[in-house]
């Protein structure tokens, strides 16, 4: 994709970008089509359920902000695969690094033969990367492997064991980032036992803060005060912490919270590592999260965005945390593979060319105030939008129960399957399973977004006719299947 010299309507405030399919939805079939109910029955003979798929459509195409299944249906794409196909699922220059680094090598492996690819990664993430300090970067293969192997790296280099993560956290699926994830159900239950000295300090999460006025530092303290009790400072070797939480609900802290934390981190040897894992990337339109509040990690890990879909992590930090670990101490087979590092070298270029975070602060600009005015119209306070969140394309809508705090997870489902069914991708997360996130690629064009936009706006605005529907005694004469065929 590249820009478009002629953009005819002015009034854009997103660039139009070309690409190769057309960015417009359309539904052919039923959802699911009979080509993707044929492969969900293959499915179930060979893949165990609890592998689950948001979507009961199979793909067969994706660019820009298009899904296409495999039925010719194509879908609005909020999703980004869970914010990883910023640059979109096929962008011409990550298809093409690709294509060329596999006619030469597939693997090598950087422990036995290495490649200029992972250096030229590892230069790119310390010039990217908040802070002018002396940096080195590993490279792994998803985001959970980064967060272990930074936290590897702190214990050692501190010579301490404990490790403090927060209320809502999510870093992840293997043994030691289960224990570090917070919640239990699906993450985390019957897996254990988990690995001991991880300790779960109270995070800020200004929309459920008891006391509504309390600031980011007072937020900041509050956990500091824990850690300072319950812990020790001179035995805590890290505090891990996504700057702009990502599963656990798109919970942006409250201002001055995260520099608290790094500041305290900083006067007592504790070290400091951002999960940017999800926020990472210009998601949130910077290239990390940390820097809206001027907060440089000691260590940062990195992945879903970073190599356009190629699966890539990184760790980067101080040298002199990273170069403390003994020879041979940190790897892994397949880590730094040289196709995903071509992938992710095209994807940065391509990033810095588009000026992605730029058009994330600009899908921020459009689809924020169009949300919060339809939270206004649903009522407000005693509406079911009990709030609107996030940072550039890293938004969220946090459902509640009309008049009440109470989070409405059952309404939340219900609005997912709708866009769907309308033939809009919309993913949901949550402690509570109760807030809608925007994640769309960053290349989306403006019309397909708003497009996307009226749609789950049209859904909540039916979905709250429902809700109040069935609170209001003058309409309880509805039949319950009349309201529930209104999804
Ligand atoms: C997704 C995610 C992870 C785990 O990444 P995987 O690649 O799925 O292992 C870790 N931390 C955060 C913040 C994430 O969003």
């Amino acid at each position: 994709m590249t820009l478009s010299p002629t953009s005819s309507v002015s009034s854009r405030a997103l660039p139009t970008l070309e690409s190769r399919l057309p960015q417009r939805r359309e539904l052919l079939t039923a959802i699911p089509g009979p080509a993707s109910q044929e492969l969900a029955a293959r499915r179930a003979k060979a893949v165990p359920a609890s592998a689950v798929s948001t979507m009961p459509v199979y793909a067969a195409d994706a660019d820009g902000g298009i899904i296409r299944d495999v039925d010719g249906n194509s879908f609005i794409d909020l999703g980004s695969g869970i914010a990883v196909t910023s640059v979109g699922a096929s962008a011409p220059a990550v298809a093409q690094a690709v294509t060329e680094q596999v006619g030469h090598f597939t693997h090598s492996c950087f422990m036995v033969t290495p490649y200029e690819g992972y250096i030229a990664v590892a230069e790119e993430l310390a010039r990217l990367t908040p802070g002018d300090h002396e940096k080195r970067t590993v490279l792994f293969n998803s985001g959970a492997e980064a967060v272990e192997n930074a936290v590897k790296v702190a214990r050692l280099a501190t010579s301490r064991q404990a490790v403090v993560a927060f209320d809502h956290a999510y870093h992840g699926r293997t043994n030691l980032t289960m224990g570090l994830t917070a919640k239990t159900m699906p993450y985390k239950t019957n897996f254990g036992p988990f690995a001991p000295e991880i300790y779960r300090m109270p995070m800020s999460y200004p929309y459920r803060e008891a006391n509504p006025e309390i600031t980011g530092e007072e937020a900041a303290r509050r956990a500091i005060e824990q850690m300072e009790k319950q812990i020790g400072a001179g035995s805590i070797a890290a505090i891990l912490i996504e700057p702009i939480q990502g599963e656990g609900g798109f919970i942006v802290p409250a201002e001055g919270f995260l520099p608290t934390l790094a500041d305290w981190a900083r006067e007592n040897g504790v070290v400091f590592i951002a999960d940017e894992v999800q926020s990472g990337f210009c998601r949130t339109g910077a290239w990390f999260a940390s820097e809206h509040e001027g907060v440089v990690p000691d260590l940062i890990t990195m992945a879903k965005g970073i190599a356009g879909g190629m699966p890539l992590s990184a760790v980067t930090g101080r040298a002199e945390l990273l170069d403390a670990v003994h020879a041979g101490g940190l790897g892994g087979t397949y880590g730094g593979n040289p196709v995903a590092c071509a992938a992710a070298l095209a994807t940065l270029h391509t990033m810095e060319e588009q000026d992605l975070a730029g058009r994330a602060r600009g899908i921020e600009e459009l689809v924020t105030p169009r949300l919060r005015a339809l939270a206004e119209e649903l009522g407000g306070d005693q509406g079911p939008i009990g709030e609107v969140r996030g940072r550039g394309a890293m938004l969220a809508v946090e459902l509640v129960k009309p008049g009440t705090t109470e989070p409405d997870p059952e309404t939340t489902r219900a609005v997912a399957a709708a866009c769907l069914s309308q033939g809009v991708l919309i993913l949901t997360c949550g402690t509570y399973g109760n807030v809608v996130r925007l994640l769309p690629p960053l290349v989306i064009d403006e019309q397909l977004l708003s497009d996307g936009l009226e749609v789950l706006e049209s859904v909540l605005r039916s979905h709250s006719s429902t809700a109040s529907d069935l609170t209001a005694p003058s309409h309880v004469t509805a039949p319950s299947h009349v309201t529930a065929a209104k999804g």
